[in-house]
């Protein structure tokens, strides 16, 4: 026990014998002592039930309690409980002053922060850049359902996959549809999520602006190219023998340059493409027509295998799916050394979708790789893909082909053993065969 509470009790037990002790004197002169020390001691239980009965009031009450300043147990009570509640309030204080820090600096923000209740998806709070944004009005729109007051947004389907929402990358702005968002759902505790929405019209047009000057420069190249292209084919390097390997790497290093424009500008084009025709692709003739292009590249250094087992065709742009094949199957052949294999299969996948896969048994690509090399210009050896008359483009016009098909890229490859490149096709881009024909069995279209 500490000792201020220890001496408090002695003061006031002492208090009580010295009372006893004055009430039996008092009696033993009047003569009757017990009558007078028993009416005493009721008085002083009277006295304890008076101040516990005190005490429970102003706890029930909420009362403040003041300071005491008195001796005993009660008044030690007192100055514990008002210590206790003075601690209590500076605490409440404290984490007032936080929490109206943060809301000031969540309010601050220039992302429009909404915090939304989980099941009803109702509007719980939201900030300033959340009006200007999004066109919130408060208090108007506090406990509103939030899809209704983003009506123009596809919100209703977007909150409803919750947890799984992919952010909106681009969406415009319910005030006004010249400022661009970009939206995420953020479902940060059981109860509620938060939708953070950033205006990223800057961030856009500054895109835009990279895209067109690459669109440019490369139309810009491509009459120039032509003319000395043109020049330079006209130039027989056996006329002039002493000329020849001079105007042999001129020849070749137009070319590649006229090549590397016409992929820049197919990647301008596919990128100003938010969709694409939905022709009929037959794949029948477009596996022909790879096999032929695969031969013709490979000059019968490698073994060209097509196993076509799917009995179905596509629904995309026969032109740009046949430039996404033929960039997969020219990377085998032009990566895979002499005698290796090529197999290019399309086949059925479960859950009705289609797989085309380009397999090589070539150099392969180390794991690190893998994740960036769809990415422009990105080579693992720029000396083999410069050597083999690559531009560094190929796959990246493969992705953005891919992503307008809403198809899917996946790489799997093993250094010194080979790579597969599969493209897999959801179900809505597949459909049966029209032709009669049955599939081709693999061993009949073995070259
Ligand atoms: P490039 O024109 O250089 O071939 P791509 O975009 O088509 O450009 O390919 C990027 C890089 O990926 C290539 O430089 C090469 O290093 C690697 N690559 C692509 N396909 C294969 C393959 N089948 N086997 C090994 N490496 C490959």
């Amino acid at each position: 026990m500490p000792k201020h509470i220890r001496s408090a009790w002695i003061r006031t037990l002492g208090q009580l014998a010295a009372v006893l002790v004055v009430a039996l004197l008092l009696g033993w002169a009047i003569g009757y002592p017990w009558l007078v020390v028993t009416v005493v001691a009721l008085a002083v239980v009277a006295w304890h039930y008076w101040r516990l009965r005190k005490l429970l009031l102003r706890l029930t009450a909420r009362q403040r309690f003041e300071p005491a300043h008195g001796e005993g147990v009660w008044n030690e009570l007192d100055r514990l409980l008002y210590r206790s509640q003075d601690e209590m309030r500076s605490r409440k204080r404290r984490l007032l002053d936080i929490l109206r820090a943060y809301r000031a600096a969540a309010a601050a923000l220039p992302d429009a922060v909404v915090v939304l209740e989980r099941n009803t998806q109702r509007v719980v709070w939201f900030n300033k850049a959340a009006s200007k944004l999004l066109g919130l009005r408060y208090p108007a729109d506090q406990g509103e359902p939030l899809g209704e007051k983003l009506q123009p947004l596809p919100m209703a389907h977007w909150l409803a996959a919750g947890r799984n929402a992919e952010p909106i990358l681009d969406a415009p702005s319910p005030v006004d549809s010249n400022t661009r968002l970009n939206l995420r759902l953020i479902p940060y505790s059981d109860e509620y999520w938060l939708l953070v929405a950033r205006d990223v019209s800057k961030l856009l047009r500054l895109e835009q602006v990279r895209r067109d000057f690459v669109a440019n420069v490369s139309h810009e190249l491509r009459t120039p190219l032509t003319v000395v292209h043109g020049y330079l084919d006209m130039l027989d390097p056996d006329d002039t023998p002493e000329w020849k390997p001079m105007l042999v790497e001129m020849q070749k290093q137009s070319q590649r340059m006229t090549q590397l424009v016409e992929d820049l500008l197919t990647l301008s084009r596919l990128e100003a493409q938010d969709t694409l025709p939905d022709e009929n692709v037959s794949m029948a003739p477009m596996l022909a027509t790879l096999r032929r292009e695969a031969e013709a590249l490979s000059q019968n250094h490698h073994r060209i295998v097509v196993e076509d087992t799917a009995g179905v065709d596509l629904w995309g742009s026969n032109k740009e799916l046949h430039s996404a094949f033929s960039n997969l199957v020219s990377n085998a052949v032009r990566y895979t050394p002499a005698d290796g294999t090529i197999t290019i299969a399309f086949a059925g996948e479960e859950g009705g979708g289609a797989v085309l896969s380009v397999r090589d048994t070539g150099y392969g690509i180390p794991e690190a790789h893998l994740p960036r090399i769809t990415e422009r210009f990105y080579r693992v050896s720029t000396s083999r893909s410069r050597e083999s008359g690559g531009t560094g483009l190929g796959l990246s016009i493969v992705k953005h082909v891919l992503n307008l098909h809403q198809a899917r890229l996946e790489i799997e490859s093993e250094v010194g053993q080979g790579s597969v490149f599969s493209i897999h096709f959801t179900r809505e881009r597949v459909h049966p065969r029209d032709d009669e024909t049955p599939a081709a069995t693999p061993d009949a279209l073995t070259a």
